[in-house]
């Protein structure tokens, strides 16, 4: 697949299941190819990353554990505040693990922001960061992201777990069309 097809510049967004599935593909490749010693540990931040964390895991051809988290942030529905309350907390210690922290979309930046404070203050050996999508124009604040799917422009987008108003998450594309 050329670079090109992981920047989607301007207007209406939409990834097919078939780019997904090729782009999941190589960010698994990616990411076994720099961890190649000891176990890897994924972490899905839910509920938006479920299915992209279920594809990413069978793309990764290494051993690895796998520990859910979820968290809220303020705000309206499309617009996080910033303040971010973590609802579901992680069932195992992250202490001298290789972790890999499985988002669906950075936005702001503030959710990512809070959720590498909070893993990185649990003595793990390394954390890295993958997210299907990017928004980097809309960053408030500058954060690590190790391993991007589709950099993406402005706008609101649902399907492949991100949701509308909890609805639409079992597209199986990501589309920012209207339905
Ligand atoms: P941030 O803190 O980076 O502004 O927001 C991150 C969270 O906001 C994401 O994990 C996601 O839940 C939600 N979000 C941001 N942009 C979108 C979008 O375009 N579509 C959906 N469904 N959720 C989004």
């Amino acid at each position: 697949m050329s670079e090109s097809i992981f920047h989607l510049g301007t207007g209406p967004v939409h990834v097919s299941a078939e780019q997904i599935a090729e782009r999941v593909k190589e960010l698994g490749a990616q990411i076994a190819e720099d961890h190649p010693t000891g176990e890897l540990h994924l972490i899905c931040v839910l509920n938006g990353a479920f299915m992209f964390m279920a594809d990413l895991v069978r793309a990764i051809d290494r051993p690895l554990t796998v520990d859910f988290l979820s968290v809220s942030s303020y705000g309206s529905r499309t617009e996080s505040s910033g303040e971010v309350r973590l609802v579901k907390d992680l069932d195992q210690s992250l202490k001298d693990r290789q972790v890999v922290l499985v988002e669906d979309i950075v936005d702001t930046g503030l959710t990512m922001q809070y959720l590498l404070a909070y893993l990185k203050g649990r003595s793990p050996r390394s954390v890295r960061v993958a997210t299907l999508l990017s928004k980097p124009s809309r960053r408030k604040v500058e954060v690590q992201v190790d391993y991007v799917g589709f950099t993406i422009p402005d706008a609101y987008v649902y399907g492949y777990g991100l949701d509308v108003d909890h609805r639409l998450r079992n597209l199986p594309f990501v589309t920012s069309q209207a339905t």
